[in-house]
């Protein structure tokens, strides 16, 4: 009898030496009947196999096969054939068939046939679209990303923390934030861990890394905002500068990035037709070089240089044609486009200490060196209209030893889906949320 307890994925049965028996279990993908011989595709996560079912074999097993349909869940023990034409180069003779699982109603939208579907729908019947070989691919490479990461600051000295999610006020300032009923109060979803990173710095952690959810009330539809996303933050005590928290920032990024490539580039090519290439070099270029470089154009930079996204693309381009990189940093933002926390330039106090990582043209990262000195937070608090006494908690952390410290929130799906060249970030969230959509 066939038990899953041998089962084995289809990219191990394709390449097990001809006549050895296994066992593989999955998904019928397609299905084809001719004459006695009844072809069923099978697919798994880890690839496709043909299975060839021959009624002289077991006329019993080739009548249950024949009624198969696509999406049916089956197991099959068998024999490895070479067959030239199938895939691997081989087929599973099957020699013991059991149907674990049969659709019960009409597929709404078919796996294979995800570019044939909108959008909109596919993310209706998400758990469907995700069969695709394709889809499922984005959610190995964001793996591949989030813990290449997590990896890398672990080996730098970072320690991983989770801050809560429930908070008492925006950090971030604007107006995009959801008010949650708590009890008798209205409390908010954080848009960032900002303050509880900050918090465990001078809390003596030194280097902490967070991954978890941010968000953000963002009511435009855009093909890059999520309302909910996540966030892979780090903050860092002792820093002599914005350039230290850069460092970090681009030594994980092209890690996370090179271990993609290795793992994944030739699938990416075949299903996503992409080539992960890693940028020769990474630059940094003040914001105001970087307006210089779109001078002209049709999208200048505005005289205050707070730049919008299609200042970021316009940029990328012209950064691209000039330097050969489609990853940069552009440094010191004018303090009207950065939150309290950050640090004001010494030489100009309209600019910060500030950074954003760009990665072919679409913002990735943000970060700054903060400040950390008690009475110039205050001030900064008020200048952002902000009131003190509602962040008493924050400050207080600021009187009692703070060492210079910064740091960065990168977004994950950003990532994925300038890596992968998405047009649209739902498609880098499992479950998006934006809007309108608050299901599945
Ligand atoms: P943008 O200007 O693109 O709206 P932001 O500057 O408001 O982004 P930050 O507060 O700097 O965003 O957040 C840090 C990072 O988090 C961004 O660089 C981006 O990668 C990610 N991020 C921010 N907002 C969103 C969002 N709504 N959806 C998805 N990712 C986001
Ligand atoms: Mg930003």
């Amino acid at each position: 009898m066939l038990s899953l307890k041998d089962r084995i994925y289809t990219n191990s049965a394709i390449k097990a030496p001809p006549g050895s028996k296994v066992v593989v279990a999955g998904w019928v993908h397609r299905l084809r009947v001719v004459g006695k011989i009844c072809f069923v595709i099978l697919r798994d996560r880890e690839g496709l196999i043909q299975v060839v079912i021959k009624r002289d074999k077991s006329p019993q097993m080739f009548d249950e096969a024949s009624q198969l349909k696509q999406e049916d869940v089956i197991a099959v023990k068998g024999e490895i054939v070479p067959s030239k034409a199938s895939i691997g180069g081989v087929d599973l003779v099957a020699e013991e068939l059991v149907v674990l699982s049969k659709t019960i109603a009409p597929l709404p939208i078919f796996p294979d046939d995800w570019e044939k579907t909108s959008l909109a729908k596919r993310l209706d019947w998400r758990f469907l679209d995700l069969r695709s070989p394709r889809n499922l691919l984005i959610f190995r490479v964001q793996d591949k990303l989030e813990n290449a990461m997590r990896h890398f600051y672990r080996e730098n000295g970072f320690i991983e923390i989770h801050t809560s999610k429930l908070v008492a006020e925006a950090t971030e300032g604007g107006a995009e934030v959801f008010p949650v009923i708590y009890f008798d109060k209205t409390a908010f979803l954080a848009q960032s861990p900002q303050l509880y990173k900050q918090m465990m710095v001078i809390a003596g952690f030194e280097r902490v890394f967070e991954s978890g959810p941010a968000y953000r009330a963002e009511k435009h539809h855009t093909p890059r905002h999520l309302t909910e996303y996540q966030s892979i933050d780090i903050e860092m005590g002792f820093i002599e500068g914005p350039e230290d928290v850069m460092d970090m920032v681009e030594r994980a990024t092209l890690r996370a990035l090179s271990e993609v490539a290795s793992s994944y580039s030739k699938l990416v090519k075949e299903l996503l037709d992409v080539d992960i290439t890693l940028p020769k070099e990474v630059i940094k270029i003040k914001l105001t070089d970087a307006c210089r470089l779109i001078e002209g154009t049709p999208t200048p930079c505005p005289s205050n240089y707070d730049i919008s996204t299609e200042h970021e693309k316009a940029i990328g381009e012209a950064v691209a044609n000039e330097y050969g990189t489609d990853l940069f940093f552009i440094t010191d933002y004018p303090w009207i486009a950065r939150p309290f926390y950050t640090m004001k330039s010494d030489d100009n106090p309209e600019f910060t200490r500030s950074f954003d990582l760009i990665y072919k043209g679409v913002e990735i990262v943000s970060g700054s060196q903060r400040e950390h000195r008690y009475s110039k937070l205050v001030e900064q608090m008020m200048e952002k209209g902000l009131r003190p006494e509602k962040f008493s908690f924050y400050l207080e952390m600021f009187k009692y030893g703070a060492p210079p410290h910064g740091g960065a929130g990168l977004g994950l799906e950003r990532l994925t889906m300038t890596t992968l060249g998405l047009k649209n970030i739902r498609e880098a969230k499992l479950l998006p949320r934006d809007p309108e959509r608050l299901t599945p």
